[in-house]
């Protein structure tokens, strides 16, 4: 008896704070093609033309690509030469990293203006949650326009909003109207619009598994809808209960600032491949050193560190090494790397890329899981 009616309680809590979630009013900001439309302002001679920030025309990826080179079918991750190729007159400038930081800066201190509850997912991104204001109109339609109209006038800059009651649906909505884009799914619209919505345009389905579910039949939201849990979760593991959540509108997940990270990582393409295991020392030394540094910017205590060979044949390879105690200096972390490093990783390709990163964060070393480490046997 007693048992049972604290089994309804349960059962009420639960339904209660599903409620709450429901009403959650959450906007995702995207700063439209951020590198290359800084790069647009800063040089009025790139302004109108096409323009890709990332690696020479020889080699490396176009990391950002402004509108007018968008139209070529020019895109972000796509090898400089094909690019090149596919719009002759396109021109590459090289990314200025501090540049985009101060920006960054500037967007997200307007964000802290309304909320405390800002996630940022990269530079030039972040969902807001607005449920509860420090300040600005009574609705969060009117906070986005207000965001935006503010971003334009401080970094001459525009941004999209896609505004909800989740992060799915808000991140997807602030890519329905880019540029300059402002596009809202009320809750009792989401219904139609998820059944409606091609399966490429769903926030989380990757352009490979995209190509997977419409191999599988399933080409918009009604078509993933139609799946049973069992089936989703045989075709994509653990991610298949996430699509099963999103095709009816659910997405739990609250907006967390200062999100735990990872991983910390960075790479490099080479302009002529490398060939011996000196010139790989010496252009791994200021990769590893920039890793270190935002490393140290986290704040947080990784054990793996891994490095990452492209050949010249494309073909790629990853070494990692792990250690019992977190990395807490750059010696260390050094070392690792250097036990990795010999005579056995060159190919007679020549090497196009490396990398390296940190990765298996523990949280913070005065941290029980951290602790644990040193007293585990
Ligand atoms: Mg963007």
């Amino acid at each position: 008896m007693r048992a049972e009616s604290g089994k309804s309680l349960l059962v009420k809590a639960s339904q209660e704070s599903e409620a709450a979630v429901e009403t959650r009013k959450i906007i995702h900001i995207d700063m439209d093609a951020f590198y290359a439309s800084v790069e647009q302002r800063d040089n009025p001679e790139l302004r109108g033309k096409p323009v890709a920030v990332g690696g020479n025309k020889e080699r490396g990826v176009v990391a950002a690509a402004s509108y007018e080179a968008r139209k070529y079918g020019v895109h972000s991750a796509m090898p400089s030469v094909r690019a090149a190729k596919l719009c002759p007159q396109i021109i590459f400038v090289r990314p200025r990293f501090n540049v985009y930081r101060e920006v960054s800066h500037q967007i997200r201190s307007i964000f802290f203006k309304y909320t405390d509850l800002v996630e940022p997912l990269s530079l030039d991104e972040a969902y807001i949650d607005v449920t509860h204001v420090k300040k600005g109109p009574p609705s969060a339609t009117l906070i986005a326009k207000a965001i935006k109209e503010e971003i334009k006038n401080v970094t001459s800059l525009t941004a999209s909003a896609g505004i909800s009651y989740n992060k799915f649906l808000a991140k997807t909505a602030s890519d329905m109207d880019k540029p300059d884009g402002l596009y809202v799914i009320l809750p009792e619209e989401a219904k139609e619009f998820i059944e409606k919505l091609p399966i490429k345009k769903f926030h989380g389905i990757g352009t490979a598994t995209a190509e997977k579910m419409i191999k599988a039949g399933i080409f918009r939201g009604s078509d993933l809808k139609a799946r049973s849990l069992e089936d989703l979760t045989q075709r994509f593991g653990k991610t298949g209960k996430y699509y099963f959540n999103i095709s009816r509108g659910i997405d739990l997940r609250a907006v967390t600032p200062d999100r735990e990270r990872k991983s910390v990582s960075a790479e490099n393409t080479f302009d002529h491949d490398l060939m011996s295991l000196t010139d790989v020392i010496d252009k791994l030394t200021p990769i590893q050193k920039e890793v270190y540094r935002r490393y140290e910017k986290t704040g947080g205590f990784g054990r793996t560190v891994t490095v990452k060979i492209k050949y010249g044949d494309f073909k790629q390879i990853t070494k990692s090494h792990s250690s019992d105690e977190p990395i807490t200096n750059y010696e260390a972390f050094s070392e690792s790397i250097n036990k990795m490093i010999d005579e056995s990783i060159l190919k007679p390709e020549g090497i196009r890329l490396l990398g390296v990163g940190i990765s298996n964060f523990v949280r913070k070393q005065s941290d029980p899981v951290a602790r644990q480490l040193t007293l585990e046997f």
